[in-house]
């Protein structure tokens, strides 16, 4: 069994399509979820410790106990949380990212972009 790793919203508009797009990014059977709200906010922001300590536990879970071949880290359209534009939210999937490759150099970590029409894209250039 081959696993990945997504830091997703909680938003359920968002849940199959990057499940469904992780599968095949990655190459794997199943897609360990760790959810809160507009968790690319958090996670730049680093302000709330125990929600940023909250996620990192349950990723160890993940890379240690399955292995996670792979991360992504995911900001959307109309979240409810976080409230800021497409490029500001991509900037915050971008902090996130950086934050996460410091706890694990050799692991592959992606963001992702899921659009107005709930589409996927993954942000180039990180
Ligand atoms: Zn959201």
């Amino acid at each position: 069994m081959r696993f990945c790793t997504v830091v997703n919203c909680m938003d359920g508009r968002v849940q199959l399509p990057v499940i469904k797009y992780l599968l095949k990014r990655f190459n794997v059977d199943f897609v360990d979820s760790i959810t809160e709200a507009g968790p690319n906010l958090i996670l730049s922001e680093q302000k709330d410790h125990v929600l940023v300590r909250s996620i990192l536990e349950k990723l160890k879970i993940s890379v240690e106990n399955h292995n996670s071949v792979g991360v992504a880290i995911v900001g959307h359209y109309d979240c409810t949380k976080n409230t800021a534009s497409k490029e500001e939210q991509i900037v915050h999937i971008q902090k996130a990212i950086q934050l996460l490759r410091q706890q694990y150099k050799n692991l592959e970590i992606i963001g992702l972009w899921v659009d107005e029409n709930w589409e996927v894209q993954e942000i180039q250039g990180t």
